[in-house]
């Protein structure tokens, strides 16, 4: 392994799970892989009554690893900015801005010395402002190539396109890549008129000037992709470095739940292999009291066994709190002795067939149980990396941000997956177009199936030689020491 002891990096990460988790895999690995010496983990946060339990486990138990620091960075009052009714792309826009704004003020009363920069690429626009420090400044996309692939070309296509991205129903096109279909497009890009689609497109100038950016995928992945963006000038100029999959290697954030969470592993130990599904619909989404019965009767006209880590639903339209994520519930329970009210009657009438954690779930340590066979997931791009890493196919169930683009590029590029859609009439995923996909991937008869189960197996090996000593994305990685200037 490289060792070089001079290297301090700072670290700039968003407020957000899906966020934090890679980040710290990428702050762990770079320290411990002794890439670099040290490295400083800024993170950003919102002002919340109630700050998330998930979040603050995840970062405590980075803190007690003592491989790196941690400084929160001032918390952002967003109701001095937007109304609790605003979208989350109008809440994020602010985050954009402000948080890199807050990062140069903080550092410049800090005595750090650092030699590099490293930020979420959600706040490339301190690249910009951290030019005049004259160091190295990466950016750490915790997404796939291809989502970055659009965000590297939305500069040229603001300049290009003069409506709306998505009005005519012309798939967007990027150079050398899979094009993105209208009705996949991330949500910042859908409407000109918002400040967030502005704040989007400085994001994306500003990553384009930095010295390297950083992908959590790897090669087999999305080869097309990568080859696209790594050609030097079909779409971008600045390197872009495949480092995944970053993906956990130990149980966590769980800690005190250890004990209780045992019984889900007591009872997967039971069940034949491959024979159950886990469904997640990520850290930060709450059903509906209807989409909640529907995915209960899904999963019972499936027939098959279950793991779901579920928040209480909401009785109106199902809600991303991306930033107070995990912060409700507390209790774990099989469903027999769980009589909240607040759960749909189907959710109890499918009690006999499986397990419900209503706390955070140890996601990856259930991913990686023999007898998981397939993954009902929202296609938060962390999932579908652990989950390929573990080998398990996926049902998707995309519902915000870039999941919509994530499950399309499994379904049709990497082969893995497959994609439910949500019915125009309700709105949501009925329960036989689940249960049907639920037993596609399930049916050890279903041809297709197979072939989805096989190649799921054949990326787990794959995702495995990535990070396997002095692999493609280690090596990938210790690029953040050879760039001009340091
Ligand atoms: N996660 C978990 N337990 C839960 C819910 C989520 O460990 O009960 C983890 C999951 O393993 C993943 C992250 O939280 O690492 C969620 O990130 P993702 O990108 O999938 O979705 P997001 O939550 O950002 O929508």
């Amino acid at each position: 392994a490289i060792s070089n002891n001079n290297h301090h990096a700072l670290l700039l990460v968003s407020p957000g799970i899906g966020h934090i988790i890679p980040a710290l895999e990428l702050a762990k690995r770079l320290v411990t892989h002794k890439i670099i010496s040290k490295l400083t983990f800024f993170y950003g946060s919102i002002k919340t009554s109630t700050p998330s339990k998930a979040e603050t486990q995840i970062l405590q138990s980075a803190i007690k690893e003592n491989l790196f620091d941690l400084i929160q960075l001032p918390p952002i009052d967003l109701s001095i900015h937007v109304s609790p009714h605003d979208t989350l792309e109008t809440k994020l826009a602010i985050i954009m801005h402000e948080i890199p704004l807050l990062f140069m003020s903080t550092i410049s009363t800090m005595n750090l010395n650092p030699t590099m920069i490293i930020t979420d690429f959600f706040f490339s626009q301190v690249i910009p402002l951290a030019k005049n420090l004259n160091l190295p400044i990466f950016a750490f996309a915790p997404t796939n190539a291809w989502v970055i692939a659009l965000s590297l070309q939305c500069p040229t296509l603001d300049k290009e396109i003069e409506g709306e991205y998505s009005i005519e129903s012309k798939p967007i096109s990027i150079p050398g890549c899979k094009s993105v279909h209208p009705l996949d497009l991330i949500p910042m890009l859908r409407d000109r008129t918002q400040r967030v689609y502005h704040e989007f497109v400085g994001v994306c100038e500003g990553a384009a000037l930095a010295d390297g950016i950083f992908v959590n995928t790897f090669h087999e992945l999305e080869p097309k992709t990568l080859e696209a963006l790594g050609s030097g000038h079909i779409i971008t100029k600045v390197p872009v470095y495949p480092v995944g999959p970053l993906v956990r290697d130990q149980r966590g954030p769980n800690g005190s739940n250890e004990g209780k969470i045992g019984d889900v592993f007591e009872w997967l130990d039971k069940q034949e292999e491959e024979s159950v599904v886990y469904v997640s619909l990520g850290s930060g989404y709450t059903m509906s009291f209807e989409e909640m019965k529907e995915m209960a009767l899904g999963l019972e006209l499936s027939g098959n066994k279950f793991v779901w880590s579920v928040r209480s639903p909401v009785t109106k339209v199902g809600t991303g709190n991306y930033f107070t994520a995990g912060e409700e519930g507390g209790i774990r329970t099989t469903l027999e002795s769980n009589n909240e009210p607040s759960f749909p009657d189907e959710f109890y009438r499918i009690q006999t067939n499986g397990i419900v954690i209503t706390d955070w779930a140890p996601q990856l340590d259930i991913l990686k149980h023999p007898s998981i066979g397939g993954f009902v997931s929202h296609c938060g791009w962390n999932s579908l990396i652990e989950s390929v890493s573990c080998g398990v196919p996926i049902i998707g169930l995309p519902l915000f941000a870039e999941q919509m683009m994530n499950a399309t590029m499994l379904m049709e590029e990497v082969g893995n997956a497959i994609r439910v859609e949500v019915s125009p009439s309700t709105n949501m995923v009925g329960r036989e177009e689940l249960s049907k996909a639920i037993r596609k991937i399930m049916d050890t008869d279903d041809k297709e199936g197979c072939v989805m189960r096989e190649r799921a197996k054949e990326l787990k090996q794959l995702a495995e030689r990535a990070w396997f000593h002095d692999s493609p994305s280690y090596l990938a990685l210790s690029k953040i020491t050879h760039s001009n200037g340091v």
